[in-house]
């Protein structure tokens, strides 16, 4: 497995990238998604909100085949069949519809 997964309670927190510290979710900014150089995508249930080249180029299916198939969108199952090496995926609850929000960071190899 090449992912580590782990669940932030508290969807109205900010989301802190734990490589560099930068908060990827920023309630505090109108702007609130702020990818750092370790994001990998910030996608929910629906579609994505943010994702990079690097990630999308790993996928079983790019973004626009999954957006325009997305009434047979497992998201999760997207993310996770990527054969990125070594990430991270902070989930929060939406608090709705048994919503997610999925944030994926870049983890070096070794730790
Ligand atoms: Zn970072």
């Amino acid at each position: 497995m090449s992912y580590q997964l782990i669940q932030q309670p508290d969807a109205d927190a900010n989301v802190i990238c734990p490589c560099c510290q930068q908060a990827i979710i920023d309630w505090s900014q109108e702007q609130y998604i702020q990818p750092c150089e370790h994001t990998l995508f910030v996608a929910l249930d629906l579609g994505f909100e943010y994702i990079a080249d690097v990630f999308e180029a790993t996928m079983a299916r790019s973004v626009d085949e999954i957006h325009a198939h997305d009434d047979q969108l497992n998201m999760f199952q997207e993310l996770t069949t990527a054969s990125f090496p070594h990430y991270l995926i902070i989930r929060t609850d939406l608090g709705v519809q048994d919503l997610s929000r999925y944030i994926g960071i870049a983890v070096p190899e070794s730790n």
